[in-house]
């Protein structure tokens, strides 16, 4: 197969994923990767990083009104998180469902949050909400050279490529 038949279609986006500092202390990082692993997205980018408070106000600068945003900046930076970046087609869109509703009393079972969580202000994980708002948050938590420009060799086992 020729390596220009595994390049990823047009079709394909990428979303900003992060394992929060709850899912780190808590030995949560393995599974909530595999997931992601499993669906067949492709992992570009993954590091652990300790989160600069002007980060996480910029991270959710979109919330910087809401009653909640001095706590939820407070959890961000309470310790480690997981930065990742995972690409595929509908990527962004298939992350949210994997990852599960905001409050996790909401969430599905078998969702990260409906499997692993309670409450809002502890619900593990991040998602991009729009292939717009991942390819900002991309630029916001991974420098140039952070990213391995790869593609699975299984990729057309998991594409009709
Ligand atoms: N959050 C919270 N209380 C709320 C709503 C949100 O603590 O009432 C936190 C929660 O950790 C959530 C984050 O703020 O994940 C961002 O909120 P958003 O509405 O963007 O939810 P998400 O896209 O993460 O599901």
């Amino acid at each position: 197969i020729s390596s220009s038949r595994l390049t990823v279609n047009a079709a394909s986006e990428r979303s900003y994923i992060m394992i929060k500092p709850d899912g780190v202390q808590r030995g949560l990082v393995g599974d909530i990767i595999s997931r992601f692993e499993r669906k067949g997205f492709a992992l570009k980018g993954l590091k652990l990083f300790q989160t600069p408070q002007d980060l996480a106000e910029e991270h959710y600068s979109e919330l910087k009104e809401r009653p909640f945003f001095p706590a939820l900046v407070k959890y961000i930076v309470s310790g480690p998180v997981v930065c990742m970046v995972w690409e595929g087609p509908g990527v962004v869109a298939s992350a949210r469902k994997l990852i599960g509703a905001t409050n996790p009393l909401n969430a599905e079972p078998g969702t990260i949050r409906g499997d692993f969580a309670i409450v809002s202000g502890r619900n593990v994980v991040h998602g991009s909400d729009s292939p717009a708002n991942g390819e900002r948050e991309i630029a916001l938590w991974f420098k140039e050279g952070e990213l391995v420009d790869w593609e699975p060799t299984v990729l057309p086992w998991v594409l009709e490529l």
